[in-house]
Formats: structure tokens, sequence, C-alpha cells
């Protein structure tokens, strides 16, 4: 936020906006878009829209306007996160002796850079599931453009995010497995795309809402819940106690890893094993976190880690308010939109349990470990200059 806030201007913050104008204008290129969970709780904010007025269909409108061809949401991926990193956890308590514990979640590029930066004998305990914007990516350009039946190539990948790490995060040179350059071409942030919208003839008080593309335009409650702090351990939770019960949980059940607390404790019984879980946003957090499992003072079975305070809610990308933070307000609207959604399980996503049935397979099959896991070891932190 600092560049964004350099007094004498010396600092620019990073602006990706022409490469995607660039791309919206060439013939030859068919340009999809993701929005991110917490993207529909801000990017009204600086256009003076309400919370309620400003919502993702209405994004879509906009973006539509703009001449993305196709609007899908990352909500769609967070769900299938839940469906391949729940599938993991499962596996991996499978091995309990053996494996090392707790799993840590790996969605968030900023909480990944640090641990193998700062604390790399955790590497391995990050899950090898991709971040929801590099799942869909590989599924936009390998499933998708089978649907649409054109090289993967032709597909100009964009994403949405509240966040600035997921532009270093898009570049990863081993971010490229559905074989069409970089899976994800540009991440944009939502300030980036208010300058978008402003920067057009769009008048975004006279949009109507319009409906997100098929089939990556579906997402679950617990796909949106990804952008609040706690809500990827939550979403998970839900979906690991059917994977092991064979049946749906109250899906409010996990709601005490809620909350706007830097480091969260629960438990939970799956299926008459005591899972131990935390929780933790803000990096500082993060190290004390780890520091403690270092020291042997505390013992988890799953960790989830936001690098922001709150979550992708308050994430470096979002509007800026000079002051005010407005990320307990966003998580507020994120888990109203779940409470809402008819759909509350990453499982139950239709569009999710067709990819898997058309192309994928199933959770964990080798075409899944191809274009929806990494190793965390095949890339290198950068030099310290
Ligand atoms: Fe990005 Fe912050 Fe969200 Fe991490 S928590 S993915 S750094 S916005």
């Amino acid at each position: 936020q600092c560049i964004t806030h350099c007094p004498v201007g010396a600092l620019r913050e990073r602006d990706d906006t022409e490469k995607v104008f660039e791309a919206l204008e060439d013939p030859e290129k068919i340009v999809v878009v993701q929005i991110a969970p917490a993207v529909r709780t801000a990017w009204g904010e600086e256009l003076g829209l309400k919370p309620e007025f400003a919502t993702v269909k209405r994004l879509a409108a906009a973006l539509r306007r703009l001449g993305f061809d196709y609007i899908f949401d990352t909500n769609f991926s967070a769900d299938l996160t839940i469906m391949e990193e729940g599938s993991e956890f499962l596996e991996r308590l499978k091995h309990k002796d053996t494996e090392k514990f707790p799993m840590f979640t790996s969605c968030c590029p900023g909480w990944v850079r640090y641990v193998k930066g700062h604390y790399p004998e955790f590497t391995d305990q990050l899950s090898t599931a991709k971040s929801p914007q590099q799942m869909f990516g590989a599924v936009a350009k390998s499933y998708y453009a089978k649907i649409l039946g054109v090289d993967p190539s032709k597909i100009f990948s964009v994403s949405i995010m509240p966040c600035i790490a997921k532009k270093h995060e898009c570049a990863i040179p081993v971010m490229n497995d559905a074989g069409g350059g970089q899976d994800v071409d540009v991440a944009l942030t939502t300030r980036e795309v208010v300058r978008m919208i402003r920067s057009s003839t769009i008048v975004p008080m006279s949009l109507k809402e319009e409906e997100l593309d098929m089939p990556l335009g579906v997402g679950s409650g617990a796909g949106v819940i990804f952008g609040a702090t706690g809500g990827v351990m939550e979403a998970a939770l839900r979906s690991a106690y059917y994977l092991v019960t064979g049946q749906n949980p109250d899906p409010d059940a996990f709601r005490s890893v809620r909350g706007m607390e830097g480091w969260k404790e629960a438990e939970f019984d799956l299926a008459g094993s005591t899972i131990k879980v935390a929780v933790v946003s803000g990096l500082g957090n993060a190290g004390r976190l780890l520091k403690s499992l270092r020291q042997g003072k505390v013992s988890y079975d799953f960790v989830e880690v936001m690098a922001c305070p709150g979550g992708c809610a308050g994430g470096g990308g979002q509007p800026i308010h000079d002051g005010y933070e407005m990320a307990e307000e966003r998580v507020d609207i994120l888990y109203g939109l779940d409470r809402v959604n008819n759909l509350r399980f990453s499982h139950e996503n239709p569009s999710v349990i067709k990819c898997y049935e058309d192309y994928l397979g199933a959770p964990l099959s080798e075409k899944a470990h191809h274009l929806l896991h990494t190793d965390h070891h095949a890339w290198k932190m950068p030099e310290e200059k």
C-alpha cells in the first residue's frame, strides 16, 4: 500500500491493464476472465456504488462491455481446490505415522513465499494443491479449450484478484501445465479493473446484472468464503466431513473458525477422529505460529494461513480508504453470500462434478495432479538483492 501513498510519486504501482486492453483488441485471442471471491465485495467502493448494487453479476456486465469473451468465477476453482486439498488432507491422515503435520493451505502466494523464504523446513507440509487462480487458468486452457475446440494458446486468461502477490504467482515459470503458455496470462488487481472501467465509457450505475458464463461461472457458498480468513478451512471441513461420512454436515457446523482474530484454534470431530485446526492471518501471526510449532509448543492437523489480516477481503490489491480498513465489512458480505447460496458445499457444485466426470476423472487422479497440483520445490525464491 505504501507504493500508492508515495508522497513524491516516485514509486508507481505496477499496472498491467495495457496488456489486457491489447488482448481484448486482438481478434485472434479468446479472452476469458475469472473473478476472485473477495473482488465482488469491493469493486464498487471507488465507483461510488453501494455493496448491494455492486454485485458480481453487475461486474460481469461491465466486463462484457469492456470486451471480455467469457466471464467466469474463481469460486468454481475454489470448489475444485477444496476437492483436491480436502482429498489430499484425508490421504495424509491415512498415513499419520509417516506424514508430517500440520498440513498447511497453499492458496495464498504471499504465505507460500514467506514459508519458503523464512521457514523452508515446513515447505513439504504445504498442500500441493495450486491456488484457485492457478487451477482456474489450467482448467481454462485445457478442459475449456477442449469444450471450445480450440488450441490452448488461443486462450488469453485474465484473473481479477484482490491481491498483488497473484501477479508473481501467475508468472512462476512452472505454472504453465495446460500447454498454452502461462496458465494465467495476466493477474489484475481490483484497483486495476476499476481503472479499466473508469477509462471506458461504461456507466456502472446504468448497468443491469448479467449472468456469468457456463460452465465455469458456477461457485458454491463454500467457494465464496475463500475470500475471508477461516473460509478455506471451513469449506475444506464441510467437504472432508462428506468425503469421510458420505453425509453432509450442517453447513455452519464449522463456524467457530470465523472471525477477525489473527490466530484461531478449533477442534472438530470427523467420524470419530478429533481434528485440531488453526487459522492464521497476517504474516506476523504466521511467524509466531511457525516458531511455536518449531518449539513443539503447539500441534495441529491442518492450518490455514493468509498473509493479509482478515484474508483476501483485506488484500493489497483492493481499493484503499485512507485511515479506514474495510476488511471486516467485506468479510461480512462474503458470509452473507454463502448464507443465501443454494449450494453450500464444494462437492455439490454441478460444474465441478461435470469437470471430473468429463475430463479430470477424480480428485488426485493423474490428470488432476498434472493440472491442479504443483511441486513447491520446482521454483526457487528470487535472490535477495
Ligand atoms: Fe493475496 Fe493477501 Fe489473499 Fe494472500 S491473503 S492471496 S496475499 S490477497
